[in-house]
């Protein structure tokens, strides 16, 4: 078998979505499991959909995830250029080869003729296709004679050239994921191959590239199922081998029903794009995976398990390992249901993997303002508080009674954890600590117990005041060992501030 080469062509049409990127992923782990090649090329032959900054962002997103492309616009290759608005004259040399057969003829129909007899069909409560069955009556150098052709092009009259459908003929096909099926030719109609720009549709470059940068393996979005009867009769036309396909199912909705859509995010709460995009017309951003505190590990994981599963049903899996393990046999034909607590879960994971110096850089990175805090403090904070934490934020946001010190006091919490006593036993409090040498969580938690001995209250009193005093609510981790992070001084200004203020 000659070497696997997998490419993932996206269109810069706007930010990778959730299914883009999953395609992009089984790709790359489909060509290295293979000891293959992975090539990234940009699909840019339709520049009404262009979007100014998509190529961009789709090569950024790539990369946050660690798949690096062989080939690309980027890292070249022996196949280039890796963009199709580059190929033109590849494309212009397939063009007049196309045309040489009996696959391919010119039509001179404008849209606006087009249109109305689209809507004369409509009014008969029928749908016009441009096909075997009217292309006889339509403008196009099967229906005129050759005399009347060369008038118009004479003429300079614009043009498309058009895919000869074959009548009547049953395609067996063959999908890797979906196994076999057939279409008979009648249901497919006339696609434009070339529009009157003399540019190539997406179906004409697409399958001239896949034949050009030697492709042996499609792998790409359920959407373009419909167009694999089309695409092998171009090989056949061209006399060239097809690729293998396979066509990936689409990731659900979390409630399992219908396709998670670009819009969905908003909706359920969670990104639907690997990173945040801002639309350069509307300004609008989009979230992104990344933004939000996803670790890219976390993200490839959870990405990849939506539509496979490795043999043992291991869940955790490193790039390296899913590369190794990777079958594209074993893709499912179910659409997979995406679970926001299942890609929380995954990010827990992989946050509980790092070690305390790289979360300190994470949470850093998420909350630049606390970047000048002392390392010590923050080490000790991640310690504490990253057990529970699902995202690098969440440290500071159920921690931020760290960084800054109350001045408000829940009032219900006040009400509870505060009485008439609370004011001597923490004034007590305050000279314990002055004489709790060194300052640790142990020798913090024996000065407690010791106070509430001599004071002969329960824990309670002496906790929850002091707990309200140091968070300004009945939140937080252990207290002594908050209070060993907070440091002796602090504590006792900070139970000082709270006897000035709760009354
Ligand atoms: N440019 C197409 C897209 O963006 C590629 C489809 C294919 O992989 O053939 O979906």
């Amino acid at each position: 078998m000659s070497k696997v080469r997998v490419r993932f062509a996206p269109s810069p049409t706007g930010p990778l979505h959730l299914g883009g990127a999953r395609t992009a992923l089984y790709d790359y782990l489909f060509a290295k499991n293979t000891g293959g090649d992975f090539v990234l090329r940009i699909e840019d032959t339709d520049t009404t959909r262009f979007v100014p900054g998509a190529e961009e962002y789709i090569m950024e997103a790539l990369e946050w995830c660690g798949i690096v492309p062989d080939e690309s616009p980027k890292h070249g290759g022996p196949y280039g250029p890796y963009r199709q608005s580059e190929r033109r004259a590849i494309y212009d040399q397939y063009t007049e080869e196309i045309l040489k057969t009996d696959f391919a003829y010119i039509a001179f129909d404008t849209a606006e003729e087009l249109e109305s007899i689209r809507n004369e069909y409509e009014a008969k409560g029928e749908v016009f296709s441009y096909d075997n069955k009217t292309r006889g009556y339509l403008k196009n150098s099967i229906s005129l004679s050759e005399k009347e052709v060369q008038e118009l092009l004479e003429k300079k009259t614009p043009f498309v050239v058009r895919f000869k459908m074959p009548f009547d003929r049953v395609l067996n096909l063959e999908d890797i994921i979906r196994g076999k099926f057939s279409v008979n030719t009648n249901t497919l109609d006339d696609k434009v191959l070339v529009k009157n720009d003399g540019m190539p549709t997406y179906h004409f470059a697409n399958i001239i590239d896949d034949h050009e940068m030697k492709i042996s393996h499609v792998i790409r979005g359920e959407e373009w199922l419909p167009s694999m009867g089309l695409h092998i009769l171009l090989y056949e036309a061209m006399g060239w081998e097809a690729p293998e396909f396979a066509h990936l199912s689409l990731i659900l909705k979390p409630e399992g029903k219908g396709k998670l859509s670009k819009r969905d995010g908003d909706k359920f709460g969670f990104p639907v794009f690997p990173l945040d995009f801002k639309d350069p017309i509307t300004g609008v951003v989009s979230k992104g995976y990344r933004e939000e505190g996803y670790l890219p590990e976390a993200f490839v994981n959870f990405l990849a398990l939506l539509g496979w599963s490795p043999a043992n049903d291991k869940e955790i899996l490193s790039l390296e390992e899913m590369t190794k393990e990777f079958d594209l046999y074993k893709v499912h034909k179910a659409g997979a249901r995406f679970s926001k607590e299942k890609a929380e879960w995954f990010n827990h994971q992989y946050l509980q993997k790092k070690t305390d110096e790289e979360v300190v850089a994470l949470l850093i990175n998420s909350r630049p303002e606390i970047a000048d805090e002392n390392r010590e403090k923050l080490l000790a904070i991640v310690r504490l508080m990253k057990e529970r934490a699902t995202f690098p934020k969440d440290i500071f946001e159920s921690g931020k009674f760290f960084f800054v010190a109350p001045t408000t006091y829940d009032e219900k919490a006040s009400k509870k954890a505060w009485n008439v006593d609370t004011p001597t036993i923490l004034t007590s409090l305050i000279e314990k600590i002055k004489n709790t040498d060194p300052f640790s969580a142990e020798n913090i938690q024996e000065s407690l117990h010791q106070l509430s001995e001599e004071q002969s209250v329960g824990m309670g009193k002496v906790m929850m005041p002091l707990r309200l005093s140091l968070v300004g609510e009945l939140k937080g981790p252990d207290v002594p060992d908050m209070m060993e992070i907070l440091g002796k001084e602090e504590c006792i200004n900070r139970i000082s501030n709270a006897l000035k203020n709760i009354q």
